[in-house]
């Protein structure tokens, strides 16, 4: 991995061209509000990675039509300052049985699925001391939060 420090809107945005011609074929709007983060330390690729599992799967939950919002913020937690890049989509959610299952490695609900684009996500985002987080609401669409520290020192 090659880790320098990074602006996370610029890395979405990237990650976001890769699926841009997904969404434009699928109707699907997207929402942006990106708010100024302090630059985060990480592997460009592998964060461009995370975001396109999440927006992938938001597409294809969407199928036809929907709405992609994307928040990004600043979010203090106990042990520091962390970059928070929330995505929601109006998929519809999973039926809350699955939701625990979501982030293992083969669990698919698509007939042409691999089950892996989470697992990796996490594991990413593990290996950034980040965490990923999902709210799903079920009928409406799941929001997954991902958060990466932001380096305090610049030595
Ligand atoms: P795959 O996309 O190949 O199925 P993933 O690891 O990316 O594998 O996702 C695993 C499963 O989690 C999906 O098959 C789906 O059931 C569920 N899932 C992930 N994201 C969403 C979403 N935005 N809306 C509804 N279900 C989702
Ligand atoms: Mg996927």
């Amino acid at each position: 991995g090659h880790f320098q420090e990074h602006d996370l809107n610029k890395l979405v945005a990237d990650a976001l061209t890769l699926i841009q011609r997904d969404l434009d074929r699928d109707n699907i709007r997207v929402v942006k509000q990106y708010a100024e983060l302090p630059l985060v330390f990480c592997d460009d690729r592998q964060i461009k990675l995370v975001f396109y599992h999440i927006f992938q799967n938001a597409q294809q939950a969407m199928g036809s039509g929907g709405t992609l919002t994307i928040h990004t913020f600043p979010l203090e937690k106990s042990d520091g300052l962390y970059a928070a890049i929330a995505v929601s989509d109006t998929g519809g959610g999973i039926p809350p049985e699955l939701v625990h299952n979501i982030f293992n490695p083969f669990f698919t609900t698509k007939e042409m699925g691999t089950g892996l684009g989470l697992s990796i996500a996490q594991r990413i985002v593990a290996r950034h001391y980040g965490d990923i987080e999902i709210n799903n609401e079920l009928g409406k669409g799941i929001t997954f939060t991902v958060t990466l520290p932001i380096a305090k020192y610049c030595l």
